[in-house]
């Protein structure tokens, strides 16, 4: 069957293929690496970031470096290891200088994001600071308030959490992302019981 677009694409893998050395957008231009995503393909918990930054770009892997350390470690308090999860951004390049992805670079790159959602089918999505959360629930509000609380969309559990590398600037917000990554456990806890 002819791929026309990613709806068509029947695995991560054949997505990948689809999305091919992209230049669908601007960050084309600039990025090194173009970073799609890892993890376990039929993963319980998905994280869902901004951007990749300057360590993934060189990578191609999202959440390395001091984050990704930070975020290895939440991950480990509540009895997971990254292979358990799938970990992507809302957008596959980095964005030059680390500004916040253009509104059209969001568009132009969410369908892929979409597809990796409904190919993971994920029970809960962990969005990982403000750009994601708003994204995601279509909101407004400031991330210290939509943090704390579960949120539904399509069908899935939405928990919006502080980016991790919030807490290497600020280490008061490590012991509030210890909690809300509880509270993700939780909410995992519970959709494995289908509650
Ligand atoms: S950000 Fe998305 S749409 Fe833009 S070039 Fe990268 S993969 Fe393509």
């Amino acid at each position: 069957m002819a791929v026309d677009g990613p709806g068509d694409c029947s695995s991560l893998d054949a997505l990948r293929e689809h999305v091919g050395d992209c230049q669908r957008c601007a960050l084309a231009a600039t990025r090194n690496r173009l970073v799609f995503g890892v993890g376990d393909p039929h993963a319980r918990l998905m994280f869902i970031g901004e951007a990749p930054g300057k360590n993934e770009d060189l990578t191609g892997e999202p959440f390395v470096g001091a984050a990704g350390k930070f975020l290895d470690e939440l991950l480990d308090s509540i009895g997971l290891h990254r292979s358990q999860v799938y970990i992507a951004n809302m957008v596959k390049c980095r964005p030059p200088g680390n500004r916040d992805p253009e509104p059209i670079e969001l568009q132009t790159c969410a369908p892929f994001l979409a597809r990796q959602i409904e190919l993971i089918a994920p029970d809960v999505i962990a969005t990982l600071g403000r750009f994601a959360a708003h994204y995601v629930l279509q909101v407004t509000e400031p991330i210290t308030t939509l943090r704390g609380k579960l949120y539904h969309r399509d069908g899935r559990n939405i928990v919006p959490v502080f980016h991790p590398a919030a807490a290497l600037y600020d280490s008061s917000k490590r012991g509030v992302l210890l909690d809300d990554f509880h509270r993700i456990r939780v909410v995992l806890d519970r959709a494995e019981r289908g509650e």
